[in-house]
């Protein structure tokens, strides 16, 4: 079996590198034509010897997973659809804004935590996703996207990448941070600690770990404001409950790159958009540098929440900005495709519908044959 240099980050493809018998210098240049530069087939690495290139093809291939489908929603939000095996498929979606461009990557397929108003929840635990098969959804976008916009490698099109896809990243924590050191890699893809969010529900070991293994900026999934409601909707809150949580933020903070941790909240219909819930949001931002991302709830077949009406979270934003906390709710994007967030479900089995979908409604369905050309 040939070995996969997807699987790699910098140090561990130095360390293959060695192992075969190679200079440590060689996995930079090679890094760099992966993850820089794009390329997969080593007869295009100019700068290697000859003999090293049929060296690696000999033992090494360069494989991302296959997409499957590509989907153009009508503002811009482009949804992936990855194979990753066994009829399963997970989704990264890229966001393009004026001053950004957001990748959202997945990191397992399905996920055991399930939370009460999560799509992804709702399919169970799959498996973790592979080194390869999560960088290679940024390897695979930006191929995509800066081919479409006719763009060079050194002006990225995709600017920030967050880790809010499918799945718990901190459930499948050792991928996940070789992940986020790829991201980071100036040979690679040389991103900030600033432009990597990674987002949580709250498995409070695993943000100490991360805090020493890789900290980047943390997004953490709070949704509720007290252990009541949040032991119903984010259910690893009877193991987490909130004030370890709280206390695990503070020390997370003392590595951060931002000096706050953003709070997602999602709205849901006479859950937890009372007036009351905001003030024990305010209580909880007296305890823990943040601030809060609201999210309106978007449903998925079967769910039985409702969003909150639109007037309730502004009041609710009012409230807390009114406070002094910095609020901002999130435009739902992507809709028209299923690509908003939480009604990433990923199965294959629901492609055609959702592909028709798109098609019918809004979104552009690019042919596979013109994405894997
Ligand atoms: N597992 C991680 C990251 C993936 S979920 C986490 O839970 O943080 C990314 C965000 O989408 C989380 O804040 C999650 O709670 C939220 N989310 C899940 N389902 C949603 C839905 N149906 N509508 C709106 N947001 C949802
Ligand atoms: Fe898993 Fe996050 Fe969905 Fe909860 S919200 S079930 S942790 S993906």
């Amino acid at each position: 079996m040939p070995v996969n240099l997807l699987e790699f980050d910098a140090d561990s493809l130095t360390s293959y590198f060695v192992d075969i018998g190679e200079k440590p210098f060689r996995a930079r240049q090679v890094l760099k034509w992966i993850h820089q530069l794009g390329q997969n087939d080593f007869d295009n690495m100019t700068d290697l010897a000859k003999s090293l290139r049929e060296k690696l093809k000999a033992v090494a291939v360069i494989q991302p997973p296959v997409i499957i489908s590509d989907t153009l929603s009508d503002d811009g939000t482009r949804k992936f659809l990855i194979d990753v095996g066994n009829g399963n498929a997970v989704e990264t979606v890229f966001i393009p804004e004026a001053e950004r461009g957001t990748l959202c990557i997945s990191t397992q397929a399905g996920c055991a935590l399930d939370c009460a108003f999560c799509s992804t929840g709702k399919q169970g635990f799959n498996r973790n996703l592979s080194v390869a098969e999560i960088i290679g959804q940024v390897w695979l976008a930006t191929r995509a996207i800066e081919r479409d916009m006719g763009r060079v490698p050194e002006k990225r099109s995709i600017s920030n990448v967050v880790l809010m896809g499918m799945g718990e990243p901190l459930a499948n924590f050792e991928n996940t941070v070789k992940v986020l050191r790829l991201l980071l890699d100036d040979n690679a893809y040389g991103l900030s600690r600033r432009r990597v969010t990674v987002s949580t529900s709250g498995i409070v070991p695993a943000i100490d770990r991360l805090a020493e293994a890789c900290p980047v900026a943390l997004a953490v999934s709070l949704h509720a404001p007290d252990d009541d409601k949040r032991d119903e909707l984010v259910p690893i809150n009877r193991k987490y409950p909130l004030s370890t949580l709280l206390d695990a933020c503070n020390r997370y903070l003392q590595h951060a790159p931002r000096d706050f941790i953003t709070f997602e909240y999602v709205m849901l219909d006479g859950v937890n958009d009372s007036e009351k819930d905001a003030e024990a949001l305010v209580e909880i931002a007296q305890k823990v540098s943040c601030k809060f991302n609201l999210i309106p709830f978007n449903p998925f077949p079967g769910s039985s929440f409702k969003r909150s009406p639109a007037d309730r979270i502004r009041r609710f934003a009012q409230k807390l900005i009114a406070a002094g906390i910095v609020t901002t709710t999130r435009k739902t994007r992507g809709g028209d495709i299923d690509a908003a967030c939480g009604q990433l479900a990923g199965q294959i089995k629901d492609k055609t519908k959702r592909t028709t979908k798109a098609k019918a409604t809004a979104g552009r369905v690019i042919p596979l044959l013109e994405i894997n050309a």
